[in-house]
């Protein structure tokens, strides 16, 4: 059988998402339970991936098809496309297995033409109405012109502009009907002239054309920023629904509107959303007209009102989860256009799904389930101090539509925000409105502040997406983005001054608010506790100093999984004696800077075990890429010379002896350590003695410290490191007359290592795998340089994502699965974790989880997403 391509609204359900998209499965369940739907019809997600085989062509057994349907839909609405008496006008819209909120492309009022227009007014005299008919066809003109054929939005908003200033009104809606007409006529000259051809005046070539449209809007660059950040794969495609148009903008008994059955920034259960009477869906999403809010729909709107408030509750009951939905009222009558499950703040995550759960609507598994772990990451960071907010008075006020405190210098556009964030500043964006190629810049800013657009709005919606601090609509600011500069609260701010934004409140403050730390508590705590219950993975956290150990210990952390050792030097009062040992060209010089870095060690080794409370601490020896650390800078290489009695030149001389060509390829890692086992020496003593101290003031403490030995590639090279530690940790337990178990394993992060794990486990007492340079090695990229061209792979989808943020099942995982394989072969019980920068990425969380390691170690701050990913992999499993 022939595969089908194009479904009926009446044949699809909620479950057919992956082939009608998330828009066509929900309008198909939203007929299927009786919901007032406009009939229409879906393109499947799999006529997207074979537009893309067939090298960005729509095959003509699928357009065949597609137009079977229209016939379907003409006959089922009593309309035609084209007709003079009934004509059928559709919108075109994309929508993908996982909502991509304003990312790919949509025609509205698609059927419209000269003959159908002039029919239409001929059929209804009301002046009212003849307006609506040109208002509807010149953004008709101006949509399918800028999405299905690539003219720019700008040339017909001059236009707009233009005939707004000869007429003396400001706002479109006081543009009339022969104003409307002519500024049609002159939309169409501009498109000839564009493109040297007539606009499309047969219904039938238009839809053909959006349809293109809309599959070649899944390949735009803004769908690619955003897939990349969402983890949706660029294989899965878009679908296409086309519905007959009702519409919001027939006359005043008539409007269009946006809403959430919960607060979708606190999560409070009640009806959010907004409405604006005579207009169409895109003005309240685009953020051009700021829209009232749903409440004052009841007033207006009565009787669609109340059946919209049970059709909320229809659907919440129905998906148990906060719904988003579109609607527009036509003459009185309401038309549900979308449903979906809402995009919502992680606070307001967390609260809904505690919510659900005491209503009974979920149980505590789906709550769990519910929360996208990556969100987390917002609740983790800093919030005003209450006591300097206190202390300051707002400058004005917008809506909270996304929370968080962001502090930073002023930029106006998305590109300055790029490029100033790329310099480490930190940056608040400010714009009028923000428009969807604004994602990059939006992302490296702190926090985002629009002049215009509701809570709906595309900065409000792609904000709380990003979990990016978002204050939107305040029409107090008096913006001049060509010059740079805004005006508020009686001052004017011009780019680089420093401005507060509050995403909760809404508040704006001159100046720096200083922050404070967030803590876990409330409905964070409880969904955590719940998934601690669930989970089996263990969840450790990468720490270098007993304050980071202490945060991680408070956001969950069940151990160490990596100290870093060679970070524990960076400070400028200590890297004086690190560069001294790394500068030293005898073993007496190298062992005499070591004993001034072994009481540092120590004091270090003892603060973090103080802080973990006899939780396990694995401790890495040395590993520094030399490149981070030797001396550039004259005065420290003339310091350094001082005090190693040598001179400038000397010193100069030993630099540039030390120089590696591929230094994360050179003498780092135990490779030292086999150089100059002296070194190993110091750490083994540091790490024991440390010990024994503090298991002598805290009997209680299991203390079994985890020595582990980076970048190791074959079993005799841990062999010979592990004897040095062995030989001094012995002595030195056996001189305390104390006990004290301790551990030596090893990092798997070169693929040889992965490839003879077997032998590795013979000397290893664990294996941590260290994704960071095994990625490195296994790809070959440089962990320092990738950035540079990672980008073209993005762009020609070799690859689609970071292998570097999130792991490369197919060769990494694959290296990660046999070396447990073949070291669990040798050793049973051999413990197995990660402390690659993976061990905080969702998606890597599963894979780990899948692949049977013991533990996942991360940053303190990804602590909760960890475990988060852990229990929803052990849940999926
Ligand atoms: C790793 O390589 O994954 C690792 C954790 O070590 P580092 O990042 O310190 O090289
Ligand atoms: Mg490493």
């Amino acid at each position: 059988m022939s595969t089908k391509y194009v479904y009926l609204f009446s044949e699809g359900n909620a479950k057919m998402r992956e082939l009608l998209g998330g828009k066509g499965a929900n309008l198909a369940e939203m007929t299927n339970i009786g919901l007032p739907v406009p009939q229409g019809f879906t393109i499947t997600t799999e006529a997207c991936t074979r537009y893309y085989d067939d090298g960005r062509k729509i095959a003509d057994d699928i357009m065949d098809e597609a137009m079977s349907y229209v016939a379907k839909i003409e006959e089922i609405n009593g309309k035609k496309f084209g007709d003079l008496e009934n004509p059928l006008l559709v919108s075109v819209r994309s929508g993908a297995r996982a909502s991509m909120p304003g990312m790919m492309d949509t025609i509205l009022n698609l059927g419209l033409n000269e003959d159908v227009v002039a029919a239409m007014i001929k059929g209804n005299p009301d002046p009212k109405f003849e307006r609506f008919v040109y208002d509807s066809y010149r953004r008709f003109i101006q949509m399918y012109s800028d999405v299905v054929m690539g003219v720019g939005k700008k040339y017909f908003e001059q236009l707009i502009d233009k005939m707004k200033e000869e007429k003396g009104v400001v706002y479109d809606v006081d543009l009339t009907a022969a104003d409307l007409k002519e500024l049609a006529e002159q939309f169409k000259a501009e498109y000839k002239n564009q493109l040297g051809e007539d606009f499309p005046s047969d219904p039938i070539v238009q839809l053909k054309g959006a349809i293109e449209a809309v599959f070649r809007s899944w390949d735009n660059p803004r769908a690619n920023v955003y897939r990349r950040d969402n983890d949706i794969p660029y294989s899965w495609g878009t679908a296409v629904s086309v519905m007959p148009m009702v519409f919001g903008n027939l006359n005043e008994n008539s409007g269009t509107g946006v809403a959430f059955t919960r607060d979708p920034a606190t999560g409070e259960k009640k009806l959010m959303g907004e409405f604006l009477t005579n207009a169409q869906g895109e003005d309240v999403v685009a953020g051009v007209r700021t829209p009232m809010p749903i409440s004052q729909m009841e007033e207006k709107f009565p009787e669609a009102f109340a059946e919209f408030v049970k059709v909320c509750g229809i659907l919440e009951d129905h998906y148990r989860d906060m719904q988003d939905m579109e609607f527009t009222v036509e003459n009185g009558k309401l038309y549900m256009l979308q449903c979906r499950n809402g995009k919502r703040t992680a606070q307001a995550a967390l609260k809904i799904a505690c919510d659900l759960v005491d209503e009974g609507m979920i149980d505590e598994k789906q709550a769990v389930l519910m929360i996208d772990p990556r969100n987390l990451d917002t609740l983790l960071h800093p919030q005003f101090d209450d006591k300097a907010l206190k202390a300051t008075t707002p400058l004005g006020k917008g809506l909270g539509a996304s929370p968080g405190a962001a502090c930073g210098k002023i930029v106006f556009t998305a590109e300055d925000a790029k490029a100033w964030a790329a310099k480490k500043e930190k940056v608040v964006l400010v714009r009028l409105e923000t428009s969807p190629e604004d994602i990059e810049g939006m992302k490296a800013a702190q926090g985002i502040l629009t002049v215009r657009g509701g809570m709906t709005s595309h900065a409000a919606v792609v904000a709380r997406g990003m979990g990016s601090c978002c204050v939107s609509g305040c029409g107090d600011i008096k913006m001049d983005e060509e010059n740079k500069k805004f005006e508020l609260g009686g001052k004017e701010f011009h780019e680089g001054d420093y401005i507060s934004i509050d995403g909760s409140t809404g508040n704006i403050y001159d100046g720096i608010i200083p922050t404070v730390d967030a803590k876990i508590a409330g409905e964070f705590g409880r969904i955590m506790s719940w998934a601690d219950q669930f989970r089996r993975l263990k969840v450790r956290t990468n720490a270098d100093t007993p304050h980071d150990a202490a945060k991680a210990v408070e956001l969950g952390a069940e151990g160490i999984g990596l100290t870093r050792t060679e970070h524990m030097f960076f400070n400028s009062d200590r890297i004086a004696a690190f560069r001294e040992m790394i500068c030293s060209d005898t073993v007496e010089e190298r062992v005499a800077a070591l004993a001034k870095l072994e009481p540092m060690q120590q004091a270090d080794f003892e603060g973090i075990y103080e802080a973990m409370e006899g939780r396990p601490v694995t401790i890495r020896f040395l590993d520094p890429p030399l490149h981070e650390f030797v001396p550039t800078d004259e005065a420290d290489i003339a310091e350094l010379a001082k005090t190693q009695g040598k001179t400038v030149q000397q010193i100069k001389d030993i630099i540039s002896s030390l120089h590696e060509f591929n230094p994360m390829m050179g003498h780092r890692g135990c490779r030292l350590a086999v150089t100059y086992p002296e070194i190993a020496e110091m750490q083994t003593r540091a790490v024991i003695k440390a010990a024994l101290a503090v298991s002598e003031r805290h009997p209680d403490w299991t203390m079994v410290p985890e020595i582990m030995i980076p970048l190791t590639g074959e079993v005799k090279e841990l062999k010979y490191v592990k004897d040095v530690v062995v030989k001094v940790a012995d002595e030195i337990i056996a001189a305390s007359g104390k006990e004290l178990k301790y551990l030596v394993g090893t990092m798997i992060e070169i693929p040889r290592a992965a490839l003879t794990a077997d032998e590795m486990a013979t000397e290893a007492e664990f294996f941590s795998f260290g994704t960071n340079d095994l990625t490195q090695m296994t790809f070959g990229f440089s962990r320092d340089d990738a950035g540079k061209f990672l980008g073209s792979y993005y762009d020609t989808k070799i690859y689609e994502n970071d292998p570097f943020a999130k792991v490369d099942q197919k060769g990494v995982g694959k290296l990660v699965d046999m070396a447990c394989k073949l070291g669990r072969s040798t050793r049973p019980e051999l413990h197995l974790g990660v402390c690659g920068e993976h061990g905080g990425d969702p998606s890597s969380v599963e894979f780990f989880h899948k692949t049977g390691l013991d533990y996942v170690s991360c940053s303190p701050f990804r602590v909760p997403i960890a475990r988060l990913a852990a229990a929803q992999a052990a849940l999926k499993d």
